[in-house]
């Protein structure tokens, strides 16, 4: 990495006299303090120094250890310090005149309106970028997230635009296929389900509803009630703040529901709205955007976060650990686009969410456990063919946000289901061990100051649904029989003429 920096130290007083000892400070500098922390002979350079009336100027390059926006932050103290003292001058601020870093890629990369860049090129080398930026974007580390966005999105591309490293951990053996038909059309076909007026949403009838109820109960006792869970309900509508404490303000964009709240309940202001609608019995659109506010966030996307703010800043007692806890107040929402199909991508959703948070090493062995009452479910009760695979988001592998990225046991196991009618596999829960992300993004202590991690697992039930019917198929007689006993009699339901 290269970065080249041209700025100046606007003086209270012209510093001409000072000129002589100026320059011994800088070429002192050069070997000593801008070389700190850095590799030998790797750290930071004034190439050029000019005195001008009340401006200092600088000339820096550096390579990436002490790059040459920090050089330049060094050199403050020192040089106020002797201004200071010896001619009575004061430093009022620092002015980046340019500044350029160049990042080797063997790639250009797709950036548009990075904020303070305001050329990116690619050489076939590099990419050079050109940023403006004062001292505040300097203090706020805005040049650093910069290239570090950059060396992101150079290893995204790495990544072939696949989202996620795949390796097959466990493989069940092959369960009795008792259908070659997508269970959707079925379901639909006899009442058990109808879409939902809404885009990827579904109504589930008395049948469908008491199989997902059965899938919770399952989960209940043989998961939660046996590993000692309790309940509690997160909220639905997920804010900014929480999103930007769980890390998914960096990506989450393109697939949440945003919410917006009214700019007033004033009857008065609403009241074009309604009368509009009276009138033509048409919703209007336009109008209601004026009168709507921008986005607080958006309606429940990964089902955890919103449960944090209830540690946020808090040091938990020793005695309140392990902490496991689970919820299943509500509906999950994402915008699958064209993605979704039938019941099993959706854009509403039902899953139960749980979380345990404790020792590095409770953690991970919880996360076993938990690992060991799903297989029980899926080969003593359901009889699936399914399997276990250890998956790493890229973002996750590189993300420098996390103190336990590259922690081996960090990261997130998939399940899925072998799906008869498309010969393919399907993703139908997870089970993730967090590291420290959410115990640090929230702020999140132990009274004896242990390592906090936590974990989570998300049971879909519309994914279980989809998994079990696409093997088991539809018919109440061939389910097996450990899951019927459970189940007992399907409700009778609706019939149309
Ligand atoms: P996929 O790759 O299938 O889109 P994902 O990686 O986006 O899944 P996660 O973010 O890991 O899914 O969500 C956890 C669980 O939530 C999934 O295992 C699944 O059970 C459920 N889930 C996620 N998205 C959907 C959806 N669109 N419809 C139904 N269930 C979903
Ligand atoms: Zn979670
Ligand atoms: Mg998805």
């Amino acid at each position: 990495m290269y970065f080249h920096l041209i700025g100046n130290f606007n003086t209270s007083a012209p510093t001409g006299q000072a000129d002589a000892d100026v320059a011994a400070l800088v070429s002192e500098a050069n070997g000593t303090l801008l070389a700190k922390g850095a590799p030998e002979g790797k750290g930071a350079r004034i190439l050029d120094l000019r005195i001008e009336d009340q401006k200092i100027r600088v000339e820096i390059e550096s390579d990436q250890y002490v790059r040459a926006h920090d050089a330049i932050l060094r050199l403050r103290k020192p040089l106020a310090t002797l201004l200071g003292k010896k001619y009575r001058i004061g430093i009022r601020g620092i002015e980046i005149e340019s500044y350029v870093a160049k990042i080797p890629s063997k790639n250009p990369v797709k950036a548009e309106k990075i904020p303070y860049v305001s050329n990116m090129a690619f050489d076939g080398d590099d990419i050079t970028i050109e940023m403006e930026i004062g001292e505040p974007e300097i203090r706020n580390s805005i040049p650093d997230r910069i290239i570090t966005l950059i060396t992101d999105k150079i290893a995204a591309e790495g990544y072939g635009g696949k989202e996620e490293h795949w390796n097959l951990l466990w493989e069940s053996a092959e369960k009795p296929i008792l259908s070659g038909e997508d269970p959707t059309p079925e379901l639909v076909k006899r009442n058990w389900v109808k879409h939902g007026a809404s885009r990827g949403q579904w109504i589930y009838g008395p049948e469908a509803t008491r199989i997902f109820r059965t899938f919770e109960q399952i989960v209940k006792k043989e998961v939660l009630d046996f590993l000692g869970y309790q309940e509690m309900i997160f909220p639905k509508l997920v804010t900014w703040d929480v999103w930007k404490k769980s890390g998914h303000a960096k990506g989450v964009y393109p697939e949440i529901y945003y919410v917006c709240p009214p700019k007033t309940r004033d009857p008065d202001f609403w009241e074009e709205v309604s009368d509009y609608y009276k009138v033509t019995h048409e919703i209007p659109l336009d109008l209601i955007a004026e009168k709507i506010d921008k986005p607080i966030g958006g309606l429940c996307y990964a089902q955890c976060p919103p449960f944090w703010p209830f540690l946020q800043g808090k040091t938990i007692a020793d005695d309140a650990f392990p902490i496991q806890v689970f919820d299943r107040s509500g509906t999950s929402h994402r915008y699958e686009s064209g993605g979704i199909h039938g019941i099993e991508r959706v854009d509403e959703f039902h899953r139960i969410e749980i979380v345990w948070m404790g020792t590095p090493e409770h953690v991970v062995e919880e996360a076993e456990r938990i690992h060991e009452r799903y297989k029980y479910i899926f080969e003593e009760i359901l009889e699936l063919t399914w399997r276990k695979a250890w998956v790493t988001p890229w973002f996750m592998a590189q993300e420098g946000l996390t103190g336990t990225t590259g922690n081996e046991k960090v990261g997130t196991t998939d399940y899925e289901s072998f799906m008869p009618y498309r010969d393919d596999w399907l993703e139908f829960q997870n089970v993730s061990v967090n590291g420290d992300k959410y115990p640090l993004g929230f702020n999140v202590k132990s009274q004896s100051g242990n390592e906090l991690w936590s974990g989570c697992s998300g049971v879909g039930l519309e994914r279980w649904a989809s998994s079990f019917f696409a093997q088991k198929g539809i018919d109440y007689e061939n389910w097996p029989e450990s899951f019927k006993e459970i189940v007992g009699e399907l409700p009778k339901g609706f019939a149309f003429m």
